[in-house]
């Protein structure tokens, strides 16, 4: 399972975690760490739900080379 932190930090050459990363869903607008969300999968991608059961946060989608990220909510973390 490939972690939106495991992207971010290919991208910004960092070492953070998924502890490190602070997520807000749109739609209850509760901030959660990525840790605390659902973590789920669908074949190759990767899909953190909102603790509350609204829906997807972000998701690690896989492409033809590397992944990317999918952010339906909003993403803050410190490098
Ligand atoms: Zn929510």
């Amino acid at each position: 399972m490939v972690k939106v932190s495991d992207v971010l930090n290919s991208i910004k050459k960092s070492k953070i975690s998924d502890a490190d990363i602070e997520a807000t869903c749109k739609i209850c607008h509760a901030t959660q760490q990525l840790t605390e969300t659902i973590l789920t999968t669908d074949q190759d991608d990767t899909i953190y739900l909102c603790k509350n059961g609204c829906g997807p946060i972000v998701k690690v989608e896989k492409q033809e080379i590397g992944y990317s990220l999918m952010v339906i909510g909003h993403l803050s973390y410190e490098r």
